[in-house]
């Protein structure tokens, strides 16, 4: 069997997921990064994108629009400023912010925050695929 470790994902107070798995995937800074049992501690800022863990063949796909992760000799904590599984994102909110935020990098406006509008806009794609990771799951589920 897998070697495990504990995880806890943490959203503005909110204990979203608590338990034990064996690999996970987050978007850190400088790429996707995966962590194991026993990794070497480690402090890293997430961007918004997918958290990706597995246990017991289980994969659990969790949209987080940024935030931190810290691997502790323990456990691993990550701390969201706003996350949501799979079941949880309203895809038509999420396309109309991705909507919203291309059009505002199409034609920025002047004094425009650039970041702001990327950052909104990877929130959105974020949350577009794991929505669509949970949709194939329920069609592959079905047939
Ligand atoms: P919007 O412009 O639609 O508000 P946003 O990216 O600015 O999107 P956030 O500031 O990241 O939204 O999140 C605010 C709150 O709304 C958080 O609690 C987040 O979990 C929730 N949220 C945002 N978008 C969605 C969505 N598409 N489905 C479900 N919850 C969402």
């Amino acid at each position: 069997m897998a070697i495990t470790f504990k995880l806890e994902v943490v959203c503005i107070g909110n204990m979203v997921f608590s338990g034990e798995v064996e690999s996970l995937v987050v978007p850190g800074i400088e790429g996707q990064l995966g962590v194991l049992a026993h990794h070497a501690p480690l402090m890293t800022i997430l961007e918004p994108g997918e958290v990706v863990m597995k246990k017991g063949g289980e994969e659990t796909v969790l949209a987080v629009s940024g935030g931190f992760m810290e691997v502790r000799p323990d456990k691993v904590v990550i701390l969201a400023d706003a996350c949501e599984r799979a079941e949880d994102i309203d895809i038509r909110r999420a396309e109309e912010a991705k909507k919203r935020a291309e059009e505002r990098l199409k034609c920025p406006a002047p004094g425009m925050d650039l970041a702001r509008a990327e950052a909104a806009l990877r929130r959105s794609i974020a949350r577009l695929r794991v929505a669509e990771v949970a949709r194939r799951r329920k069609t592959a589920q079905k047939s």
